[in-house]
């Protein structure tokens, strides 16, 4: 008997974590955060309890409550574990937290399946990022032991590592009786996959997040042709934009882009998403045409040095941009009063490896020779702006989506106030969406042919049945079974 069950991502965009059972298989496809209902509950401010977040999460409904499928550690505060895994793998289609993000939870004996670029991503976020990201390497909590120094004591133990297995996709790899045959496909982060999905019961297709007005386009329209050879049971689809008829793609934003910074004699200041290397090009490239240079910060820095370590291709070097070194901590940077030890301590150790580099560039820099750069500048980075000094005619681009809740209205309200004080408001919006539009969506359905279609990550996901004679809609963890 093969079944799917929708642990997330019903009546909402995100929190995929999709159950297909076919026997005695079960297999997770992503197990992401729920960014909605997260933020229903949560905020900068108001953050879970890390001691008992698996029990919390449940009763919020942004896990699922099934035995044999998280981390030891922590189950064990609430209740018995099971002695075995009872789940065969987590297979992600990318590094998106909200299809990725809640691997963090899931226990260490339970193999995730990823691409090169996807477990590059995973590898940044554990090693960069602020918050619980431990995909690969699991930090035991809640363990004691004796003190080293004073045997009399004992004291929390923070070293114990446990790793998971996270293993690279092969073309079409068998876990059990299924088969998966992953493709890489467009959408707004290096790694993304769509899957065709064999079961002893039928097809199944599931997209993950894609779209085909990026500039790997052409991956994705390779995928539907392959995946439809498969003459798909079912397909499971995204359908972030599907009430969208238009399509602004990356190549219309280059152009765009072009004719906003042919215009521009001060420093141009951009807001794109930290991990869209599509959009890195299109501003290398808008760089490139008008004599100036882009400038990322350090985490884009490592993101891009770690895709090339991994091997991962379609994605900016290295060499192609400047790296933004900001003062931080004491703000010694460069002050020879101190000593270079000291001003390196202002860093974090994955930070160090860019200060020196021949292509990094201070603040300094930028601000004598403004005309020559493009520098991109997220929320938190506004307040590197006071040593920037942006000239008169300088401009700043809004290169992210639209606020889409009310804690993203609130954080552009300080945006705007920021831009307001140094003089770059209004600012110009240039975005395309990292979703397939509506018509795309349509398009596809129309050539994988499906006999069902079962539609996730989206709001409205009674629009697909406008195009689709069958399509199921089951609530939140109720099983569909096939037949
Ligand atoms: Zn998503
Ligand atoms: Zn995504």
């Amino acid at each position: 008997m093969t079944s799917i069950t929708l642990h997330g991502a019903v009546e909402e965009i995100g929190g995929n974590k999709i159950l297909i059972e076919d026997g005695d298989t079960k297999l997770f496809f992503d197990f992401g955060l729920s960014f909605g209902k997260y933020g229903d509950f949560f905020s900068h401010y108001l953050q879970p309890r890390r001691h008992s977040i698996l029990s919390d999460y449940m009763d919020l409904g942004l896990l699922p409550n099934l035995s044999g499928l998280y981390r030891q550690d922590y189950e064990k505060r609430f209740r018995e574990s099971s002695p075995e895994p009872n789940y065969d793998g987590v297979i992600l289609s990318h590094p998106h937290l909200d299809h990725a993000g809640f691997l963090s939870y899931v226990r260490s004996d339970i193999p995730a399946y990823c691409s090169p670029g996807c477990k590059a991503i995973l590898q940044v976020f554990e090693e960069s990022s602020y918050g619980f990201h431990e995909y690969t390497r699991l930090k035991e909590s809640f363990k004691i032991r004796e003190s080293k120094r004073d045997s009399t004591k004992i004291v929390k133990d923070r070293s114990s590592v446990i790793p998971r297995e996270v293993n690279i996709f092969k073309p079409n790899f068998k876990i059990d009786d299924i088969t998966i045959h992953p493709f890489p496909v467009d959408h707004s982060v290096p790694g993304s996959n769509s899957f065709v999905i064999e079961t002893s019961e039928g097809s199944i297709v599931y997209t993950g997040d894609i779209r085909f007005h990026g500039l790997k386009g052409n991956f994705s329209q390779f995928f539907v042709e392959k995946a439809a050879a498969f003459d798909p049971d079912i397909l499971i689809s995204e359908g972030t934009n599907i009430q969208d008829t238009k399509s602004y793609g990356e190549l219309d934003l280059q152009q765009d882009l072009f004719s906003v910074l042919e215009n521009v004699r001060g420093l141009v200041i951009v807001n794109f998403p930290v991990r869209d290397t599509d959009r890195m090009r299109s501003f290398i490239e808008g760089a490139k045409h008008t004599d100036r240079s882009l400038v990322i910060n350090m985490r884009q820095a490592y993101t891009l040095k770690t895709l090339a370590e991994n091997g991962v291709t379609h994605v900016p070097r290295l060499d192609e941009v400047k790296i933004f070194v900001p003062r931080k901590g004491w703000g010694v940077i460069n002050d020879m009063n101190y000593p270079i030890e000291i001003q390196m301590q202002d860093y974090h150790s994955w930070e160090n490896q860019f200060i020196e580099q021949n292509n990094s560039v201070t603040a300094d820099e930028i601000s004598s020779s403004p005309e020559k750069y493009i520098f991109r500048c997220d929320f938190f980075e506004l307040k590197y702006l006071f040593d920037i000094k942006p000239p008169q005619e300088s401009i700043y681009i809004r290169s992210i989506t639209e606020p889409v809740d009310e804690e993203m209205e609130l954080d552009q309200i300080k945006v705007d106030n920021w831009l307001k004080h140094f003089g770059l408001y209004p600012y110009i919006q240039l975005h395309c969406s990292g979703h397939a539009s509506g018509y795309e969506i349509q398009e596809m359905v129309k050539q994988l042919n499906p006999k069902k279609v079962i539609p996730v990550h989206t709001e409205k996901p009674a629009e697909f049945s406008s195009f689709h004679g069958d399509v199921i809609l089951k609530g939140l963890g109720e099983k569909y079974t096939l037949s």
